[in-house]
């Protein structure tokens, strides 16, 4: 994503721009693979010192739930913003070294196929979110008798 700095209006700038998924050269594929490319948007401000980029990224991954093993596929999206000095960058302002790091450090960290994801029973291993069995987990502790 490459800004022409004059181009920034008062009221700031738009830019979309899809970003191929190989663009983060992802080392752990084991964990999760993006299955579709990054959708940026960004919204540019000029300042007199700096240029303000606020950008929303999203895109969708295959992944292996943490808990249940299972596998899943999720909509993932990310909000950064990113600032660059008015001085350095008078002309033009490319952005995607910047962008491609940020997208590493928002990825994440813990998958889940569902927020209330149950798990596997530790004892037999079936999937709780689809079998019941007869093992007896997340019992409150201490009901008051
Ligand atoms: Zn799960
Ligand atoms: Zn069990």
């Amino acid at each position: 994503m490459k800004v022409q700095v004059r181009r920034i209006g008062n009221d700031g700038m738009d830019c979309n721009e899809s970003f191929p998924v190989d663009l983060i050269g992802l080392t752990q594929k084991d964990i999760l693979t993006f299955i579709s490319p990054f959708e940026i948007s960004a919204k540019i401000i000029r300042g007199d010192d700096e240029v303000l980029a606020k950008i929303t990224a999203k895109s969708r991954y295959d992944a292996t739930c943490g808990r249940c093993l299972e596998a899943t596929t999720q909509d993932w999206s990310t909000e950064f913003t990113l600032t660059f000095d008015a001085k350095k960058y008078s002309e033009f302002i490319e952005m995607d070294e910047d962008i491609r790091q940020e997208l590493i450090l928002n990825l994440p960290a813990h998958i889940l196929c569902r927020i209330d994801c149950k798990g596997l029973c530790v004892d037999c291993g079936v999937n709780l979110n689809t079998q019941e069995c007869k093992h007896k987990h997340a019992v409150p502790s201490g009901t008051g008798n």
